[in-house]
């Protein structure tokens, strides 16, 4: 269950509760952050007294549309999207785009709200947004998806810009849906704006290392809690949930860094093998064949595929979701503990419900909440919006460099915010307290706006 709030910020979550009803993600996410800010109004009043808290809890600006197109049978299709532009102070509105049957309002403003926290602990000047669609991309052709994304972006178009709003790609948006909207940006505009959008290809304004960036920051994020402990992740034993862009990427830094994987999962069930997930494997069916999980067990017939199986149900000292909103639960969280876990680190957002995060705290396990360990992913993004700028490009060894001394700085301020704050040790605490204040003073300083 939920822990009570500080009496100032009660009434403050009652009212993001009656403003936006039956949005229960977005409700989940202000909820975690209000449980962390109790602290923060003691030591800074003025906060209170100009509605900072209010005012990050209202998007800036949602844009809700219709999105007609027609698939290969000459069939009419229509689809809802939706931008939620949540807040500037920092920077122009920066996140991904995610298409998937369950997103509605709800969720894309949970996202956008952790977006605007996790991109001010990246130290880049970015704002927070996030968009998308309950457009399903499974099963459709190419064609589908260039005419749907056309059709998107004949809207969505208006509300973008350099300096405006910068999207990118989550869930079910990757290099190919970026190509076809930023195509249709180029077209409508007669623009070349190549720093309107992120996760683009490396011919055509892309970033080295924007691919890998989100895993590999949540690998790197792992590393140095587990190094605040004199513990590494070399000899481990890892299970990584997921297995689109995130999660294999997390799966190749984490084998660097010495860990054995032996599980991840899709949708449709999850993959066990002992001798360690063959990553060549994983990224030919999923990058290349775009076919299920299940695959993996013709190439690896020693390996156990379970249709619905519980990827939280597989021993491991190290465990990375990297897959959608609150797939480890409290009783997850508890086999965990039980089974030997050391550290959880989040790849993808709010992977953990509000139980499960209480559990593994409660246990004294290293735990790295997504706004934190994955913000790789969009700070990378701020570095493609950098070498666009300047019409540059650099390598992948400087960028990865980069992306690793951001990661490393993250965890050393939400580390240090914590301790200061009294809660050492506390991720969630550091990074909320930490992303709050950035954007809280930004916000004061450019007055009522
Ligand atoms: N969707 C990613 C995230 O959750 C990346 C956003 C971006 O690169 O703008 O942070």
């Amino acid at each position: 269950m939920t822990t009570q709030l500080d009496e100032k910020l009660q009434p403050i979550y009652q009212d993001v509760l009656n403003r936006n009803p039956g949005e229960a993600e977005f409700h989940q996410a202000v909820h975690e952050v209000l449980e962390s800010l109790g602290p923060v109004l003691s030591k800074h009043p003025e906060f209170a007294d100009r509605k900072i808290i209010q005012r990050l809890c209202e998007p800036e600006r949602q844009i809700i549309f219709c999105v007609p197109w027609q698939d290969d049978n000459g069939e009419y299709q229509i689809n809802r999207a939706f931008r939620v532009e949540f807040n500037s102070a920092l920077g122009p509105y920066k996140g991904g785009l995610r298409f998937h049957p369950s997103v509605y309002l709800g969720i894309v403003k949970f996202l956008g709200f952790e977006q605007v926290l996790k991109n001010a602990l990246t130290g880049l000047p970015i704002g927070g947004g996030k968009g998308g669609s309950d457009f399903d991309p499974k099963g459709k052709s190419d064609s589908e998806i260039m005419r749907f994304c056309q059709s998107m972006m004949t809207e969505l178009y208006r509300y973008l810009g350099e300096y405006t709003d910068v999207p990118a790609g989550d869930i079910g948006v990757g290099g190919r849906e970026i190509g076809y909207l930023f195509g249709q940006y180029k077209r409508i505009t007669n623009r070349y704006e190549s720093g309107v959008f992120t996760g683009k290809g490396l011919d055509w304004g892309g970033s080295r290392a924007r691919k890998e960036a989100t895993g590999f920051g949540t690998v790197y994020f792992v590393e140095e809690m587990l190094k605040a402990r004199s513990d590494s992740l070399d000899g481990k034993t890892c299970v990584v949930s997921g297995s689109g862009n995130v999660a294999i990427y997390a799966m190749e830094k984490a084998r660097d860094f010495g860990a054995k994987i032996v599980a991840c999962s899709d949708s449709g069930g999850i993959v066990v093998d002992e001798k360690g997930i063959d990553l060549e494997t994983v990224k030919r069916i999923k990058e290349v064949e775009r076919r299920r999980i299940q695959a993996y067990v013709e190439a690896h017939p020693h390996a156990r595929y379970v249709e619905g199986g519980n990827i939280w149900s597989v021993p491991c000292q190290v465990a990375l979701p990297c897959a959608t909103q609150n797939e480890l639960n409290g009783k997850d969280a508890a086999r965990l503990v039980e089974q030997g876990c050391i550290a959880v680190a989040e790849g993808a957002n709010m992977p953990t419900t509000t139980e499960g995060i209480r559990v593994l705290q409660d246990a004294g396990i290293a735990y790295g909440p997504g706004k934190a360990a994955n913000a790789g992913g969009v700070a990378t993004s701020a570095l493609e919006m950098q070498q666009n700028a300047s019409r540059d490009s650099w390598t992948f060894e400087y960028t990865e460099k980069r992306l690793h001394d951001i990661m490393i700085n993250i965890h050393r301020d939400c580390f240090e915010t914590a301790e200061e704050f009294g809660a050492p040790g506390n991720y969630i605490k550091g990074a909320n307290i930490h992303g709050f204040l950035k954007v809280g003073r930004a916000m004061s300083d450019m007055g009522l706006i």
